[in-house]
């Protein structure tokens, strides 16, 4: 039975453990969820300036979970037959992939020499482990 208290303000709350804590989104969050080891890579990620959708995506990227056409094709095999669903939708003229999407598609390819060379990252070659390897190479100093 509740017994209400008009002389009493209202105030969230949530119990955790029977012990009962001022409710915040953080708060529950921290205690729900189930943290593993901080990997080499958070701080290019996650950082005090970061944009939410912009870490996601590197996030998305740095773990291969994008989801690609050979990510969808794991769960609607019958998809492989349909090359106009299949792929790249950038050039047209591969299966898109992680790895295509990033360093083989011809249009991406392009792109990603443009940024390489706005970024002072000329000598670094078009593979994810040399650019994280750099990437970390570079906050760390
Ligand atoms: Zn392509």
């Amino acid at each position: 039975m509740i017994i209400l208290d008009a002389t009493k303000k209202d105030k969230l709350v949530w119990k955790h453990d029977n012990v009962e804590h001022p409710f915040s989104s953080s708060a529950v969050w921290n205690a729900l969820r189930q943290r593993g080891e901080e990997v080499n890579w958070a701080h290019l990620v996650w950082f005090s300036s970061c944009i939410p959708k912009h870490a996601f995506i590197m996030w998305l990227i740095i773990r291969e979970k994008l989801l690609t056409q050979d990510k969808i094709l794991k769960w609607s095999p019958s998809r492989r037959l349909n090359m106009n669903v299949m792929c790249c939708s950038l050039c047209i003229a591969a299966f898109d992939s992680h790895s295509h999407l990033f360093f083989e598609c011809k249009y991406s390819m392009q792109v990603w020499l443009r940024v390489r060379n706005d970024a002072f990252m000329q000598h670094i070659p078009p593979k994810w482990n040399d650019i994280m390897d750099w990437l970390n190479a570079r906050e760390q100093v």
